[in-house]
């Protein structure tokens, strides 16, 4: 049984230095590692309307669940102002996450913000959204209006029994179809699929869902079941390596691998030789690919973190609110991309117990986005 524990949000960050001297950002900004900064995944809120058994499991997220009060989120102009000063430094693609992002009241407002940023070349920004599909029939034309390019949909099983035990919530699976079909016909495509995959939960599942989605334009990806935050009781046991992923598919449906779009994507690309559409796979840890992540990740309440495994933020939203220029809070994300040097993947070091090589607690997916 997971162990019952209150997870508050991450309390230990501090407001990060302004640089004493710095320039204006040249919308090209290097890490440690001589990583570019190109992504911002951003998450609106900390609350989500599903109880997935490896991210938000009911025993942890119950009814007394302590979530982030709305004076600690960033509001819409907040965000906004924020994501400019990411994008001075070269950020080309913004992905809204959560929580489930779809929960956020006026969702639509802020895309329509976000959407009037333009890179340093002066193109419009990859704007996307990462959401469990429950209320997007409803909502797929508003946020296509809104200048949304593209949706992520979370769907780990096509049997409506496994994905109700795994959702718990007893969402059902012609729900999520639905939605994902909605987006579709809005023009919210390519779409991408990802199903987490956890061994002796959903792993026969991988089947049905390929077969599914062979043939569609839809692109389906599987992710290898994370050690992210401290509550989802990760063992390595329980990861499908992504080359078995590939193996069982192939064995039915031959594949042939892609190339990358660009440097630092997630996922390896294959393509079913029979012309019948593109698949993914994600192995962030069986294939660590920290080497080339570009991404910075803005937690529901302005806090940056520069790895998915962190344990500490950067308090952005103090920087907000207390009176500092956008020049200064533009120095203060590019100092704090430049002294990164995570690559928690990479140094994985295999536990259970939810705690990082230096014994402090990360956070959870749900609050510093997935
Ligand atoms: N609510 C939205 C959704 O369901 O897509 C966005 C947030 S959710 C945290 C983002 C993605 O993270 C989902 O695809 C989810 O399946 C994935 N995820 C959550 N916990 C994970 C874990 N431990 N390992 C791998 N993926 C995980």
């Amino acid at each position: 049984m997971t162990e019952k524990i209150i997870i508050l949000a991450d309390g230990r960050s501090r407001p990060p230095a302004i640089p004493p001297a710095f320039e204006a950002p040249t919308g090209e900004v290097r890490d440690r590692l001589a990583r570019p900064l190109r992504d911002l995944r951003i998450s609106i809120t900390d609350r989500c309307n599903f109880r997935c058994v490896y991210c938000m499991p009911k025993e942890v997220f119950d009814k007394d669940y302590q979530y982030l009060p709305h004076s600690s989120l960033l509001t819409f102009e907040e965000i906004t102002r924020l994501a400019r000063q990411f994008v001075a430094h070269g950020v080309e693609k913004i992905r809204l996450t959560g929580g489930e992002p779809l929960l956020r009241k006026n969702i639509e407002r802020l895309i329509e913000m976000l959407a009037a940023l333009r890179t340093v070349d002066g193109k419009p920004l990859d704007l996307t959204l990462t959401t469990n599909g429950s209320l997007l029939a409803r909502k797929a034309r508003a946020l296509k209006e809104a200048g949304l390019q593209r949706v992520t949909v979370s769907l780990d099983a096509l049997d409506d029994a496994t994905f109700r035990a795994m959702n718990d919530v007893d969402f059902a699976v012609s729900d999520v179809l639905e939605g994902i079909e909605a987006a579709h016909d809005a023009g919210l495509g390519p779409i991408k699929v990802n199903m987490v995959v956890k061994a002796g939960t959903n792993e026969q599942e991988i089947l049905p869902m390929a077969r599914h989605f062979h043939g569609t334009p839809h692109i389906l990806r599987f992710i290898e079941f994370m050690d992210v935050g401290a509550s989802n009781g990760w063992n390595m046991k329980d990861v499908i390596p992504s080359a078995e992923i590939v193996r069982r598919i192939g064995a039915e449906l031959p594949m042939v691998q892609m190339d990358p779009n660009y440097t630092g994507e997630t996922a390896a690309r294959w393509r079913y030789a029979d012309g019948g559409g593109e698949v993914g796979v994600i192995s962030s840890v069986t294939q660590a690919f920290c080497r080339d992540c570009t991404r910075a990740r803005l937690s529901t309440e302005g806090k940056l973190y520069t790895c998915l495994f962190a344990t500490q933020g950067h308090d952005l939203r103090a920087l907000l609110r207390g009176g500092h220029s956008d020049e200064e809070l533009a120095a203060a994300v590019g100092a704090l991309w430049q002294a990164r040097g995570d690559r928690y993947s990479e140094l994985r070091t295999i536990n259970t117990d939810g705690l990082s090589g230096s014994g402090a607690r990360k956070v959870e997916m749900s609050y510093i986005g997935g």
